[in-house]
């Protein structure tokens, strides 16, 4: 089990801190017999860098554990488990101005997309913020820079339903849609699961969202809807997108049953939306900003859901 301390926190006063949220044994460690190597520090080595969809500010990085001693041998009591919809802390150290290391750290938590659990490689997508402590670090990464992360963080549990009764309804919002990919491709994969998944995707317009062919691909399922909301999507065209679906040039931007709406997610879409959920276990899933997460929150106590159904991360 690992030690945690209160240098260990971000200080970024995240819903799941690792203070209260220390990263424990994993079902699939215990089933393998094997230890989590997520649950130290350690160095991951840069293996793919690129930008998403060629966005300057959107970038994916993909690690795989770094060589010890040249070797990596004794990897075969470990593997890496980052259960889906639980998040890891990238540690990076900080420079002063004149480029000497100081001594001192920056800590900031990354969801990753994409585990490989033997392979011990993983992958997170990073919306760079001008003048962020971590993204300076990031931005200077090149290919085989060796970046120290640990984990897995988080609280949420997902069991697979056996009957059609329960349905998960998720919120999301900008890169927070990258944590809940995992999960709904653990789902979606796992042909006992008869879980419904709804999905709510919010972004600023039709080019900045973010796995828009992944969406398309899970819309295939039959336990699978998503609806995504455009809060500034504008027509070059005309001005009109005010009313119900969008103008007829925003329609031509839209693939085959895409479900994209040109406004933003209100109180009154959540509460329709969900009266139409008729399950009779509901699990909520919101992630995004902490304003984001307050907004869907308080949209659904509104609606009488049990805040402990509410998983927010
Ligand atoms: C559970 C969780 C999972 C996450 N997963 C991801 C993920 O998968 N991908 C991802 O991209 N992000 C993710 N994040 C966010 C991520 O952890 C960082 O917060 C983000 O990358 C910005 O870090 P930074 O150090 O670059 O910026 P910060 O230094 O934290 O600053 C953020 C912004 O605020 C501005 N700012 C900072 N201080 C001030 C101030 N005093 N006054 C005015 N402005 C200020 C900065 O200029 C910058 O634009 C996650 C967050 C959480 C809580």
């Amino acid at each position: 089990m690992c030690e945690i301390s209160e240098s260990d926190c971000c200080g970024n006063g995240c819903t799941n801190c690792i203070l209260d949220s220390k990263p424990l044994s994993t079902k699939r460690a215990d089933l393998t017999q094997k230890k989590n190597i997520l649950h130290t520090y350690r160095k991951y080595k840069l293996i793919e860098i690129n930008h998403y969809n060629n966005r300057p500010h959107l970038i994916q990085l993909k690690f795989t554990i770094a060589e010890e001693n040249g070797d990596n041998k004794q990897l075969t009591e470990f593997i890496l488990d980052c259960p889906p919809g639980h998040h890891l802390m990238m540690r990076a150290p900080v420079f002063d101005g004149t480029g000497i290391r100081c001594n001192k750290t920056v800590l900031r938590p990354y969801s990753p997309f994409w585990t490989d659990m033997t392979e011990f490689q993983f992958k997170i997508l990073v919306n760079l913020k001008p003048n962020g402590q971590m993204t300076k670090y990031i931005e200077k990464l090149k290919l085989n820079d060796e970046v120290e992360f640990r984990g897995p963080i988080g609280v949420f549990v997902y069991e697979p339903s056996l009957n059609a009764d329960s349905s998960l309804v998720i919120f999301c919002q900008g890169v927070a849609i990258a944590p809940t990919i995992p999960i709904l491709e653990r789902i979606l994969h796992n042909e006992d699961d008869n879980c419904r998944i709804y999905h709510f995707s919010c972004f600023q317009n039709i080019d900045s969202i973010i796995f828009r062919e992944k969406l398309i691909e899970f819309n295939r399922y039959w336990n699978f809807s998503s609806e995504t909301y455009l809060s500034h999507q504008k027509c070059s065209e005309c001005c009109d997108l005010s009313f119900n679906g969008g103008c007829e040039h925003f329609k031509r931007l839209l693939k085959y049953k895409e479900q994209v709406k040109p406004r933003r997610l209100s109180m009154q879409i959540i509460s329709s939306s969900l009266e139409e959920i008729k399950s009779t276990k509901k699990q909520f899933v919101v992630c995004g900003s902490n304003t984001f997460q307050e907004f869907i929150k308080d949209c659904l106590i509104k609606c009488d859901i049990n805040k402990n159904c509410i998983f927010v991360f």
